[in-house]
């Protein structure tokens, strides 16, 4: 059986099969006596135990991961875990990607600055303990882990997590690639198998070819893996692939997979990963694609040359506009401003060659009629790769020159709600258009006002798919204002004339291949006995994390509620609307009687004494079993006793006592969903204990 390496950058990082890959996933297709999609194929290859029952949507896999990925926001927590169990290497090949961090304000080279300077302890801990454990470190300046996870370490067929919701980007290289946890990152650099519920599949058939103004980006379902195949597949580039699995995650897909593809050949050979294409087209002909007659749990159809390029939003990318209904969507909401101040494109999401080379040559076609941009134009690549590729093909000249745009670092920046801007000031209303994933109120600039508007992703008219371009952003910056429509519309020149954009057109591939940087790569370490872990003692960012307690063996008694949040939140709540209040990020401390932000009535002292235990109450999923009238019977100004911990276990129901405000009490059944593994980590106070008193034995 020949063998690859995962990783050419880390040859000490284990190799891969195709022929042991196939044998797995066979046998569990024999045993199932059923024929498999591609994604149960990679799934089955990867399971820790083959025998264990495989139902879509009610098993719960146990899989082995052949790699993980970290970026630095949770990193830092994840390693500071990882080191209170002791165990004194990753048994996973892991990276660690320093791109959150990256505040965008003054253009790329100064904020790079400004960043090492303010985060210093935090870069510093992370290099050091990614020398001590193994770990590779890509350092501030090589780019967002999705777009290095692409250019180094994707491989057809191959498994890995990340601990971010767009790691499937990897899907644009045939991996199977799964955001996760930090807390699951750290059981999996500890050894552990990572748990999932199977997920279902959905199969979605591609046919036709894509417009010249629209290109390939996707949709799926929440707790499906979106599979593509079809004719259509042949139109997509390896990199149009990978936004598609990248926007997967704004559906709620688990991830998303395409079988193996010429385009990915193409650009895992211009990536200096020659061997992997060659086992793929030689020894992957079975396991890469999905087995004739497999069953989907949905099928969709859909017809590329279809599609109408989108623009989504204000404040969620549900909020589908097609290109040529926006005009009159935005007659319809007097509130939203109709000017444009901004127009922002790359991160992780749109930043491939050929993304940016299309966007280009509208730049070229406009600024030859004589025009350039009316609001800025903010460029973020997604890598130093990608950024030097384009600096030495003028690609990046056509931008920063003729667009007279900013050059922004390799970085998340503005994606990520890191935008410092200038022009406009908290509170003020504004409209911004990008070709981001992500437009949630204040995701861009942190101002709740700013109005953000994605292109796309586009909602095809079966409400199943999105696709995407980078295109229309680079257009309406000439228009600027939310009324323009590129594809329709002309822009008025000084000499009375008008100019109308033509379909844009760019290279898939640059003709001399990508310039590959590893100017901020430090390989992990093989000798790591030597290394200090870097942990300034005065930090308030970074101290070491002391093992929580074990379960004391009783049931938890009236346990004050801190919050219980109505919608969505994420960021630790620091964004949680609080349902008693209709406030974000305000709640009553009992001991005082005085409202204060999240964090801080968390943490309040009051004489000796911390609020603790905090019980949280999210908001009803309406999958979930608990009926709603029970759930409204809970109060975020209660408190709850838990009864029947002394017998918890796999599918045996709690009993949920509920004190109201007036001291009345009363019994409800919960059920709870936590796995034999996991309610041996409640015994035993954390997973941590469990991975760090295993790491002993
Ligand atoms: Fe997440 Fe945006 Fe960074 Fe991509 S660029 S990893 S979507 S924050």
């Amino acid at each position: 059986m020949s063998r690859f390496s995962i990783a050419s950058l880390e040859p000490d990082g284990g190799t891969e099969c195709y022929a042991d890959l196939e044998r797995k996933a066979r046998a569990v297709g024999e045993r199932l006596r059923r024929p498999l999609t591609l994604s149960e194929k990679i799934l089955y290859a990867h399971l820790a135990h083959p025998e264990q029952d495989l139902e879509r949507g009610s098993s719960h896999l146990a899989l082995l991961p052949k790699r993980l990925a970290l970026h630095d926001a949770n990193a830092q927590l994840a390693l500071l875990q990882f080191i209170s169990t002791s165990i004194p290497r990753v048994r996973i090949p892991t990276s660690v990607h320093t791109d959150h961090l990256i505040t965008a304000r003054n253009g790329a080279a100064a904020d790079l600055e400004e960043a090492k300077r303010v985060n210093e302890e935090v870069y510093k801990f992370l290099q050091s303990a990614c020398d001590k454990y193994g770990i590779a470190y890509w350092k501030p300046g090589a780019g967002i882990l999705h777009q290095i996870i692409f250019e180094q370490y994707a491989y057809p067929g191959g498994f890995m997590l990340g601990t971010d919701s767009h790691t499937p980007n990897a899907a644009g290289l045939g991996m199977l690639a799964i955001g996760c946890g930090g807390m699951e990152g750290v059981d999996v650099m500890a050894g552990a198998a990572y748990e999932i519920k199977h997920p279902k599949i959905i199969g979605v058939e591609l046919s036709g070819k894509l417009g010249g103004w629209t290109s390939a980006k996707v949709k799926g379902a929440t707790d499906h893996i979106i599979e593509y195949y079809g004719a259509g597949l042949s139109s997509l580039s390896a990199t149009g692939m990978a936004t598609i699995g990248n926007m997967g995650a704004e559906v709620g897909a688990t991830s998303s997979i395409f079988p193996y593809t010429r385009s990915m050949g193409e650009y895992l050979r211009l990536t200096g990963r020659e061997g992997i294409a060659r086992e793929a087209e030689t020894e992957g002909e079975w396991y890469l694609r999905s087995d004739k007659g497999a069953s989907y749990d949905r099928h969709i159809q859909i017809d590329l040359s279809d599609l109408e390029p989108h623009v989504n939003g204000p404040f969620t990318p549900d909020l589908s506009h097609s290109i040529s209904t926006l005009s009159a969507a935005a007659e319809e909401n007097p509130s939203w401003p109709k000017e444009l101040s901004a127009a922002l494109i790359g991160s992780c999401t749109n930043s491939s060659y050929e993304d940016f080379t299309r966007a280009a040559s509208l730049i070229k076609q406009a600024s030859a009629a004589g025009l350039v941009p009316k609001i800025p134009l903010l460029v973020a690549p997604g890598s130093e790769e990608i950024r030097a590729t384009l600096e030495r093909d003028g690609v990046l000249d056509v931008f920063t020159h003729d667009a007279g745009g900013t050059l922004l670092a390799n970085a998340c920046g503005a994606c990520v709600g890191q935008w410092e801007r200038a022009d406009v000031v908290k509170g003020q209303r504004n409209s911004i258009i990008s070709s981001f994933n992500r437009n949630f109120v204040g995701r861009q600039d942190g101002n709740s006002a700013t109005h953000s508007f994605v292109s796309s992703p586009e909602i095809y008219a079966s409400k199943d798919v999105f696709f995407f371009r980078q295109q229309v952003v680079v257009a309406m910056s000439y228009g600027a204002t939310i009324h323009f429509n590129p594809l329709m519309d002309s822009l008025p020149l000084p000499n009375g004339r008008t100019f109308r954009f033509t379909p844009p057109a760019g290279n898939i591939w640059p003709k001399q291949g990508y310039q590959r940087s590893l100017e901020f790569y430090q390989p992990p370490k093989n000798d790591e006995a030597d290394v200090q872990l870097e942990i300034d003692p005065r930090s308030e960012r970074i101290q070491l994390i002391a093992p929580f307690e074990p379960w004391g063996g009783e049931d938890a008694q009236e346990v004050e509620t801190l919050i219980k949040v109505k919608g969505k939140c994420k960021n630790l709540l620091i964004g949680a609307i609080n349902s008693e209040n209709g406030k974000v990020n305000c709640v009553m401390n009992r001991l005082t009687g005085a409202y204060g932000t999240i964090p801080s009535v968390a943490n309040t002292t009051e004489g000796k004494r911390l609020i603790s235990p905090i019980l949280v109450i999210a908001e009803r999923d309406v999958a979930c079993d608990i009926p709603a009238a029970d759930y409204d019977k809970i109060s975020g100004m209660g408190m709850i006793s838990v009864h029947g911990l002394k017998t918890f276990a796999p599918g045996c129901d709690l009993q949920v006592e509920i004190v109201h405000k007036d001291g009345r009490r009363e019994r409800i059944p919960v059920r709870h969903n936590f796995t034999a593994r996991q309610v041996n980590y409640f015994m035993a106070g954390s997973a941590l204990n469990v991975l760090a008193a295993d790491a002993d034995k």
